[in-house]
């Protein structure tokens, strides 16, 4: 099938995803960070995720410089593709509303932080991760180039076993009991499986 077809969904998301997070990260710089986490290592996660999510797939789309790494596009691919980016898309936007004041780009805790334990937080800590790998999934079969389509799996990966570690043990610090209790009956990515 045609691959401007999956080339075209992979646009549409990248616009939703800033147009999702866009007023969260208005409203929220304008709320005091009392803790940050934010290293060297957080800053080189936040690019590499930048460049495999946004830079990489646009260099794929809007330019020939990738295109000695096209393959065709099945139908197959192209529909579980379209599934997978529309529950990204909708967790992406959930995981966001759900956290709300509290949320932030890295690893910080803002003034009056809140634990979040309701919505899409209620079976996992980690919805928003969850909604980037879903998104990372549409991207690898929508976009049909073994370079630009996997690159965000990968730096999704990577970036998931540096940062949930440090980000939980963050999160247990500030929230103690609450936080333990939490980890308890909840799964990290996926409701009742992991
Ligand atoms: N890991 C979460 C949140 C990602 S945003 C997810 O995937 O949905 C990262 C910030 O969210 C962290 O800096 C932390 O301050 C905040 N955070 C993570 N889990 C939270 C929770 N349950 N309640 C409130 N804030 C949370």
């Amino acid at each position: 099938m045609n691959p401007w077809f999956g080339k075209a969904l992979v646009l549409l998301s990248m616009v939703s995803i800033v147009i999702i997070r866009a007023p969260h990260g208005r409203r929220n710089s304008k709320i005091a960070v009392v803790e940050s986490r934010k290293g060297c290592l957080e800053i080189a996660l936040l690019a590499l995720m930048w460049f495999a999510v946004m830079i990489l797939p646009l260099a794929a789309i809007l330019t020939p410089v990738l295109s000695f790494a096209d393959y065709p596009l099945h139908p197959l691919a192209f529909s579980i593709g379209v599934i997978a980016l529309c529950a990204g898309l909708w967790l992406f936007h959930r995981s966001h509303a759900d956290l709300g004041r509290n949320w932030s780009i890295s690893l910080e805790i803002r003034e009056n932080h809140q634990l979040v334990t309701s919505g899409v937080y209620r079976l996992i800590r980690h919805p928003m991760y969850t909604a980037i790998f879903l998104q990372a999934i549409a991207q690898g079969l929508l976009l049909s180039n073994w370079f630009a389509g996997p690159s965000c799996l990968f730096a999704f990966l990577f970036m998931f076993a540096v940062r949930v570690g440090a980000e939980e043990r963050m999160m247990q610090e500030k929230f103690g009991d609450a936080y333990i209790n939490y980890v308890r009956r909840t799964q990290r990515l996926i409701p009742r499986l992991w």
